[in-house]
This record gives structure tokens, C-alpha cells and sequence, in this order.
């Protein structure tokens, strides 16, 4: 009957949600104690002059392998945004990345931009700056050479957000507007902090082979950062085929056409020393 079926389809849906609920606490748990079991690092994925082909900067992206097998940053990111735990995280974020900039520096083996993404969250941390400052220190590394990556989610805090970000450029960092196009608001955060970087959302770069409009508008944007006198990065790139529609643009490139996000080891072999 129809109230048998409508009684299935509760159990099949509280089954699921119970299934949600359960690793959303496992993940949880398992995230408070990720800092002090070391169980994160770094990949790094390569930007890529569409020109030259010459490598120009590095995204540094999260990975966390737990006891219970890895878990992407797509999944534990908004659970550490909900906790409060990109708190710490982040400090670690930051730490490594600084880390890391200094030990290339030294052995002579790197000098590009390296880019980290920052939540909103951790901009209201009235000591984010202080902490920066101090990592730059510690490290001895020139700021220039750090980006911090920014969402349009530092809108919901505006006035906070343009103040720390405006005394991070003042430390000399360098500022990228991520997933550029792919929410609401993004034209807002560009008439409102000054920024160094613009990185165009995948799903803007997704259709445009097929799909004319697009394309248009993919390079409206791209002449939009031009015009600002940013450097555009264009995420997600896949395929040959984009290279080629995009090249005479002058943008830099990140995706798996040129890389996947990658171990430092790895990175240092195929990409540092092969000169690329
Ligand atoms: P994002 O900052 O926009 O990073 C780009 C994501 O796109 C990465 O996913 C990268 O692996 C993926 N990607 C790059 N090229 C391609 C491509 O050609 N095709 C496809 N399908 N994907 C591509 P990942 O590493 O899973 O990270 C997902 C998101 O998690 C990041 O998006 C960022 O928002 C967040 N995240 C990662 N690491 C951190 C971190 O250290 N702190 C914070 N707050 N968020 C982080
Ligand atoms: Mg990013
Ligand atoms: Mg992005
Ligand atoms: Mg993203």
C-alpha cells in the first residue's frame, strides 16, 4: 500500500541520514586530533604560463589521510569551517606553506609564487595579520612570494575583511580572488578589495568549447582582470582544445592538462628539475 511505501521511503531516508550523521561525527573526531597525529600535507599544483608553458606558481592544496583512509578537502573543510577547527588548521596551513617556500628557497631550487587558501572564518581572527607577520619572520621568506586565496564568502564580514586584507598587501602578500564566477557576489569583491590575482572558476571554463555565450563571457572576465591589472588564472583546465582557445590571452593555466596537484617530491622531479 501507500502508506507501506511511504514508511520504506522514511526508513531509506532516516538509514541515509543516520549514514551522514555517523561520518560526519567520525570525520569530526578524527579532525580534532589530525594536527597532533601530523596526518596532513601539502599537494601542490602547478600554474602554467599558456604561453611560455613555463611554470609561474603553486596552489597548495590540503591532504588529510586518517586511520580510516583519506578524506577529500571538499568534505572536511566546511566540517572544520562549522567547528571552528580551521582555526588551528589553518595556522598548520600557513606554517607548512611558509615552511616549505623557505626550504625551496634554500636549496636554490624554487622561487615561484606559492598560494594558500584562507577561509573567511580565519580572517576574524583578530590576530591573523600578527601571525603572518610572524611566520614571514620566522621563515625569513620574502611576502611577495606568498598568496593567500580568498573566496566570496569574506562578503558576509566585509568591512573586517578589506581591513585585514588591505594590511596583508601592506606586508607585501599577494591576494587571488578564487572560484571567480562561480557564486553571486564576485563582481562586488572586486569593487571592494583590491586584489592581485583572479582565478576563474572551472565551471566557467567547463561549456565553453560547445557553447558560444560562454566563451563570451569567459573572455569579458579574463578582460575584466586585464583591465584591473591582474593576473588571471583559469582553474580547471582539461583539455588541449582550451589551451588553444585560450592562448594570446595572457592568462596562466592550472589543471590536470598541465598537472594534478602533486607531492613536493614529485614536483621537485617533474617540474624543478626538468626545468619546465
Ligand atoms: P580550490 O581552492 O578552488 O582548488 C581547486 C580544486 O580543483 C582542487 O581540488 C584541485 O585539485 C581541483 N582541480 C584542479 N584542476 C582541476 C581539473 O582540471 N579538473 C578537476 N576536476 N579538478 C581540478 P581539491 O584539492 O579537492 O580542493 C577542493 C577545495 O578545498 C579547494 O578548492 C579549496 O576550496 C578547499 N581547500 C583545499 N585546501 C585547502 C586549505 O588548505 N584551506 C582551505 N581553507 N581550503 C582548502
Ligand atoms: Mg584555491
Ligand atoms: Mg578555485
Ligand atoms: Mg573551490
Amino acid at each position: 500500500s501507500a502508506k507501506e511505501k511511504g514508511k520504506n521511503n522514511y526508513q531509506f531516508f532516516t538509514q541515509d541520514l543516520n549514514q551522514k550523521v555517523v561520518r560526519k561525527y567520525q570525520v569530526e573526531s578524527a579532525l580534532r586530533k589530525a594536527i597532533a597525529k601530523d596526518e596532513f600535507k601539502f599537494h601542490y599544483q602547478p600554474q602554467v604560463d599558456l604561453q611560455t608553458e613555463k611554470l609561474v606558481g603553486l596552489e597548495a592544496l590540503l591532504r588529510w589521510n586518517p586511520s580510516f583512509g583519506p578524506v577529500s578537502p571538499v568534505e572536511f573543510i566546511p566540517i572544520a569551517e562549522e567547528t571552528g577547527l580551521i582555526l588551528p588548521i589553518g595556522e598548520w596551513v600557513l606554517e607548512e606553506a611558509c615552511r616549505q617556500i623557505q626550504e625551496w628557497k634554500e636549496c636554490g631550487k624554487l622561487g615561484v609564487r606559492v598560494s594558500v587558501n584562507v577561509s573567511a572564518r580565519q580572517f576574524r581572527d583578530s590576530q591573523f595579520n600578527r601571525k603572518v607577520e610572524a611566520l614571514l619572520k620566522k621563515y625569513r621568506i620574502d611576502a611577495s612570494q606568498l598568496e593567500i586565496e580568498i573566496t566570496e564568502s569574506v562578503m558576509m564580514n566585509i568591512e573586517e575583511s578589506s581591513k585585514v586584507i588591505r594590511q596583508l598587501r601592506e606586508l607585501g602578500l599577494k591576494i587571488a580572488i578564487d572560484d571567480f564566477g562561480a557564486g553571486y557576489s564576485s563582481l562586488t569583491v572586486i569593487k571592494n578589495i583590491e586584489i592581485d590575482t583572479l582565478k576563474i572558476d572551472k565551471s566557467l571554463i567547463d561549456d565553453m568549447l560547445n557553447n558560444s555565450r560562454n566563451l563570451s563571457i569567459l573572455k569579458a572576465i579574463i578582460s575584466v582582470g586585464k583591465g584591473l591589472d591582474t593576473l588571471v588564472v583559469v582553474e580547471g583546465i582539461e583539455k588541449e582544445e582550451q589551451v588553444e582557445l585560450l592562448k594570446g590571452f595572457g592568462v596562466i593555466g592550472q589543471g590536470y592538462f598541465y598537472s594534478r596537484p602533486m607531492p613536493p617530491a614529485k614536483l621537485e622531479s617533474d617540474w624543478i628539475e626538468a626545468g619546465r
